[in-house]
């Protein structure tokens, strides 16, 4: 079976220093809010060209306390309009629901999946105070639309690179386009921990300090305690793994866009629709957290690429609107996020996909017929 994304092996690149990495760890005494997070902390901003990035304990977390930490600093109030993509993963949502204020469902451009700022505009209301765009499979949304707008209308900023960790548009990285960015590094994410983890990054140092409060019981000084917090924090072992880890992001975001250049030369099928086949020049800054494909025959694909061994997974089935949870949206009709759930399908991918692989998922998918 040639497996979707294989873990394993991923880590087994760097058992080594990952041991190193955590022994140090259990002989240091020292597990949460030390000096492995702190290196993260400041590695991680580096790379993000940020001044700030704030370790939490995932990456919904990063989400819900910075639209958290805005209330508290009085930018945001219960009841605010956010305008967030319609098709995304459901954390994107829970975040702004958790807070009690109101995700405003924006649909995406089918070509990019992501959000599609035309739209954006059309949604702004006098209760918006929040765009949160998500940089969807690994390609930024369109930040310098986005970005103009939140400046005419004097909005908030909240990247979800969840998926984007690296990718770049005119050279500005995930995480410093907006005023705050939520990173996840949940195992299978191009940066992945081996547990939870997950980080904001921003240049604003007092949403930066809010943060570090809220993560931690609302206290920016032991036993003081400014505001509500939570207990939401990034501990040593999992940030002396993301140390190792972050050292080879580069490596193996340039390993995922040689198995998607192969991918999009290869695949040449007229039931298969290929991701940004007609603009060659994003796809460079993609990282190809996922390479996902759009067919009308995706059950048919799927059980025919399963029979040759191939392991394929949706992302993502359901749209939130239809989910039970959102019950109050079950009727709203926003038909490009139904048609891209309902014909989506993400191939293998990944640091330690062979070429060979992908070589053999790309003959499969052209010898797929209905
Ligand atoms: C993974 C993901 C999240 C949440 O990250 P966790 O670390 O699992 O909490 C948020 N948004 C998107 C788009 C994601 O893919």
């Amino acid at each position: 079976m040639i497996p979707f994304l294989d873990l394993k092996a991923i880590n087994a690149q760097y058992r080594d220093e990952l041991v190193a990495a955590c022994t140090r760890v259990i002989d240091s005494g020292w597990y949460i809010g030390g000096k492995e997070l702190e290196k993260f902390e400041q590695h991680f901003a580096a790379y993000c060209e940020t001044q700030y990035a704030i370790g939490v304990a995932n990456g919904l977390d990063a989400l819900i306390l910075t639209l958290r930490a805005w209330k508290e600093l009085g930018k945001l109030q219960e009841g605010d309009e956010v305008i967030v993509p319609s098709n995304t993963y459901i954390a994107s949502i829970l975040a702004i629901t958790q807070n009690n204020l109101k995700p405003v469902l924006v649909e995406p451009d089918r070509a990019t999946f992501n959000i599609n700022p035309q739209k954006i505009e059309e949604a702004i209301t006098t209760r918006t105070r929040v765009i949160l765009p998500v940089h969807l499979y690994g390609q930024l949304a369109a930040m310098p639309e986005i970005i103009a707008i939140a400046k005419k209308y004097n909005l908030l900023v909240l990247e979800d690179s969840a998926q984007a960790h690296g990718a770049e548009i005119k050279s500005i990285k995930a995480g410093n386009w907006g005023d705050a960015s939520g990173f996840s590094f949940y195992p299978g994410k191009n940066l992945g921990a081996l547990g939870d983890a997950g980080a904001i990054t921003t240049n604003d140092s007092e949403l930066a300090n809010m943060l570090k409060a809220i993560r931690n019981y609302g206290s920016h000084e032991k036993y003081k305690n400014l505001v509500l917090g939570v207990n939401s924090r990034l501990d040593e072992i999992q940030a002396a793994i993301l140390n190792v880890k972050l050292k080879y992001l580069d490596q193996e975001t340039q390993y995922r866009r040689q198995i998607a250049d192969l991918y999009l030369k290869e695949i040449q099928n007229p039931l298969i629709e290929l991701p940004l086949s007609k603009d060659p020049q994003t796809y460079t800054q993609h990282v190809w957290h996922l390479f996902v494909i759009q067919t009308r025959h995706r059950e048919k694909l799927q059980k025919y690429l399963t029979e040759h061994e191939v392991q394929t997974l949706i992302h993502y089935p359901i749209p939130p609107h239809k989910q039970p949870a959102y019950e109050e949206w079950n009727d709203l009709n926003l038909p490009i996020s139904e048609q891209i759930h309902a014909e989506v399908l993400s191939l293998p991918i990944g640091p330690t996909l062979s070429i060979n692989q992908a070589r053999k998922v790309a003959q499969l998918c052209n010898g797929f017929q209905i």
